[in-house]
């Protein structure tokens, strides 16, 4: 190959918390990695994540990811080293009382996979949570040791720890061309000089379908752009208290240190349009729609104070799970798709992925499921109790 910079045994294409894990347990195992990454370390997705670290999800493969990469949380300092800012608040997910069904089955499924959950109604919630306005219909998956946890700091400490390893992280490199001889990838061309690996792994977020065509494969990932404010809390509404996912009232939130709250939307989020578009600002009328549907549920907030808010993009997939695995030419790897869901699931997806790129298969964790095949095939990952697809 001409002009190459640096050889390597797999190059990572972006650095966010997905890229910067498989990073991480590649070197672990003393494999050779590049990350280059366009911009710098989470600057994408990650960089504007809202950070919640749970279990609950209607599909049990998906809730398995996100316990898989609780202990990594849980055990960061131990692990990789440093703080991932993780804070434990425990975390409720609320639904109104025609999803008690449904939410009752997950829990005791997720509890079968080994979960730290259970099952509450109203009286348990108010108990848990007294800030909330809870009708005496809701009920919930109560899981006590979840929380939040910061997702620029998680990136850069496991991107940190590969380093540490012999990784080499190249910021400021886009990838703009990728080599390909023989049906197998040889290394990618950037901004920043040619590299080369028999290995090539997309993980460029909501800029991975771009990505996918530099070896003329088609994945279904479009953009999916989500907007998070943050609220000043006043006295009555004391911080901490739990994360919340409000299904019926389709929003989220969650404690930011001891003063603030963020809050983000299910519905509103568009999907499709350029991955190059700006974050900065939200959409025109985003502070009011978050301030009419929070007090809704913290009505205490109506005495809180509008903060700021901005924008964030991912890539989602038609069924709003990722794609991980092997795809297009030999060598060449999707580990994309995440669906505005990716950070908590990080810690685990990179240990699968460095397994499956090294040894043949995942075993620490069932990948299978996510392969890109499922969607030609049509089948599309759905729980047996789903819930509807949360972003809407
Ligand atoms: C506002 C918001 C809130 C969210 N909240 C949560 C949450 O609470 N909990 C949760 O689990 N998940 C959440 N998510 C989802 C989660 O943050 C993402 O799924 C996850 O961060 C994706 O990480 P990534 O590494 O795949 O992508 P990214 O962080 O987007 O990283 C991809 C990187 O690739 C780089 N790149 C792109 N193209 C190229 C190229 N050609 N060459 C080189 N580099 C390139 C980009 O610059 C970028 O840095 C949220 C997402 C958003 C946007």
């Amino acid at each position: 190959m001409s002009g190459v910079v640096d050889v390597a045994d797999v190059i990572v294409i972006g650095a966010g918390v997905q890229g910067a894990s498989l990073a991480f347990h590649l070197a672990c195992r003393g494999a050779k990695v590049v990350v280059v990454e366009r911009s710098t370390v989470a600057a994408g997705a990650t960089g504007r994540s809202s950070g919640l670290v749970r279990m609950h999800y209607d599909l049990p493969a998906e809730a398995l990811l996100a316990w898989a990469s609780f202990p990594w949380f849980r055990e960061w300092p131990e692990r990789v080293g440093g703080d991932c800012g993780f804070v434990r608040t425990g975390f409720l997910w609320i639904e109104p009382a025609d999803m008690a069904d449904r939410l009752r089955a997950n829990v005791a499924t997720q509890q079968g996979l080994g979960i730290e959950t259970s099952f509450v109604e109203a009286g348990e919630i108010r108990r848990l949570a007294p800030v909330l306005a809870v009708g005496d219909g809701d009920v919930a998956a109560y899981e006590p040791y979840s929380g939040y946890a910061d997702p620029a700091a998680t990136a850069g400490g496991f991107l940190r720890a590969a380093r540490d390893r012999g990784a080499r992280l190249v910021q400021g490199a886009e990838v703009t061309a990728i080599r390909v001889a023989g049906g197998a990838v040889t290394g990618v061309e950037t901004t920043r000089g040619a590299f080369a690996a028999p290995v090539v792994v997309d993980a460029a977020g909501a800029w991975a379908a771009r990505v996918a065509r530099l070896v003329e494969l088609d994945i279904p990932v479009q953009v999916w752009r989500h907007d998070t404010a943050f609220l000043g809390a006043p006295p009555e509404v004391p911080v901490p208290f739990p994360v919340v996912i409000d299904n019926g009232n389709e929003l989220y939130f969650r404690p930011e240190g001891s003063r603030l709250v963020l809050v983000g939307l299910e519905d509103a989020n568009e999907i499709g349009g350029s991955p190059d578009r700006d974050t900065a600002d939200a959409a025109s009328g985003f502070a009011d729609q978050v301030v009419d549907r929070i007090v809704r549920r913290v009505p205490g907030l109506a005495n809180g104070t509008f903060r700021s808010a901005h924008s964030g993009q991912d890539g989602i997939t038609p069924d709003q799970r990722p794609i991980l695995g092997p795809a297009g030419p030999a060598g060449f790897f999707l580990d994309c798709g995440h669906s505005g869901t990716g950070f908590k699931t990080a810690p685990a997806v990179g240990l699968g992925m460095s397994e499956l790129i090294l040894d043949g298969a995942a075993t620490s964790v069932d990948l299978v499921p996510f392969a890109l095949e499922r969607f030609a095939a049509g089948r599309l990952l759905e729980g047996e109790h789903g819930y509807r697809a949360i972003w809407r």
